[in-house]
């Protein structure tokens, strides 16, 4: 069974240019509380003020749907965090542990054995607590092996649902990333692992399906991919090759995400590129003659995703060009002029003229071939 976790409002809001109000949020929570994702990650707790904003989310949340707080290593937030786990015993506190040397030594300004006294610290200091904690080993991509190894030893001595193995800046390759998890799992076998991918590459998805093959139980994702720079794993995506391939098992169906992701598209008035797997707007539309006539023959002759599989019936659609298939452009002009034109004739016209004319529309095609005729005029 692959659990799924939603980082839409977290990570996936830090993108660009996307309505970031608590408002906005509540309504993408409360769409996701109606599907079966198993977890969602709410926000941070560094503040009293942040403990009332993440209460309200939490609020929103089904009980069987834990809210997840990314956490720093500091105990004022462990105990801000305690205190929304006593009020919503589905809280779990996921503890942001940077690993790559960068992180450690530039952002954290620190050095490493001292860096893993203080994780040590807040472990057992968590564990006194009896919080739900899962572990990010933020940039793990990029992380030396061995002071991964080190940090993955010194967390198994631990009671901790998930441990996410971070592509944080998208750099890894599916080879690369598949690897990591299968080296993991063997020397750690105990450990729960999760995957938490970066578009950088355009390899989001293929990374976190390799990390399902090679021993993720969890995978984190944002609906329509956003997140920050090219974006994080689309939720629509993972879960459509899940159900095409038939990996493995989840709780989630392809026709509700499908649904609820239209309507979080909707409630971020995001616009989607048209060409974007699953949800683009193109996906379903076949312009050349080739294409054309071969799916009019048998729609999985160039369609391997069908709309019924999303739920949406007879959203197959031709567009009109110059290489739109005989066929289809007969239906087309058939439909407009009825029996006043020929239409064969008109068809000739259309592609010869629109072979020496730049965007021209069938309609503006339409009107010259009517002048034409009128005037008698030849080409
Ligand atoms: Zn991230």
């Amino acid at each position: 069974m692959i659990y799924f976790q939603d980082n839409t409002i977290r990570d996936g809001m830090q993108q660009r240019a996307v309505n970031k109000s608590i408002a906005i949020k509540k309504q993408i929570i409360d769409e996701i509380s109606r599907t079966r994702i198993n977890s969602v990650e709410i926000g941070m707790c560094d503040s009293l003020q942040d403990l009332s904003i993440l209460s309200e989310y939490m609020n929103i949340l089904r009980k069987d749907q834990n809210g997840v707080v990314l956490t720093r290593l500091i105990e004022t937030s462990i105990d801000l965090g305690a205190e929304l786990h006593s009020k919503y015993p589905n809280t779990v506190l996921k503890l942001l542990v940077p690993i790559s040397k960068m992180h450690i030594e530039e952002k954290l300004k620190t050095e490493k054995t001292i860096y893993f006294k203080r994780l040590e610290r807040i472990l057992k200091y968590s564990q006194q607590k009896e919080l739900n904690i899962d572990i990010v080993l933020e940039d793990s991509t990029r992380a030396d092996k061995q002071v991964l190894f080190e940090v993955l030893s010194i967390v198994s001595n631990y009671k901790i649902g998930f441990v996410t193995l971070a592509d944080t800046v998208g750099c890894s390759t599916p080879t690369e990333y598949g690897s990591l998890f299968k080296e993991v799992r063997n020397k750690f076998p105990r450990l729960k692992l999760s995957a938490h991918c970066h578009n950088d590459l355009g390899l989001a998805t293929a990374n976190t399906i390799s990390a399902i093959i090679n021993g993720a139980t969890q995978v984190e994702t944002t609906f329509l991919g956003i997140g920050e720079r090219a974006g994080n794993t689309s939720i629509e995506e993972v879960v459509a090759v899940l159900y095409k391939k038939e990996l493995n098992e989840t709780e989630l169906n392809l026709k509700s995400i499908y649904k609820t992701s239209n309507k979080i598209r909707e409630i971020l008035e995001y616009k989607i590129p048209p060409t974007k797997p699953i949800i683009g707007s193109n996906i379903f539309v076949h312009e050349s003659g080739i294409h054309q006539d071969g799916t009019l023959k048998n729609i999985e002759m160039y369609q391997y995703i069908l709309p019924s599989e999303l739920g949406i019936p007879n959203s197959t659609n031709y567009s009109i060009s110059r290489i739109s298939s005989k066929k289809i452009l007969y239906q087309y002009f058939k439909n407009i002029v009825g029996s006043e034109i020929d239409v064969d004739d008109l068809i000739q016209f259309y592609r010869h003229l629109s072979k020496v004319t730049d965007k021209l529309t069938p309609e503006d095609c339409l009107e010259l071939y009517q002048f034409r005729e009128r005037k008698k005029w030849k080409y």
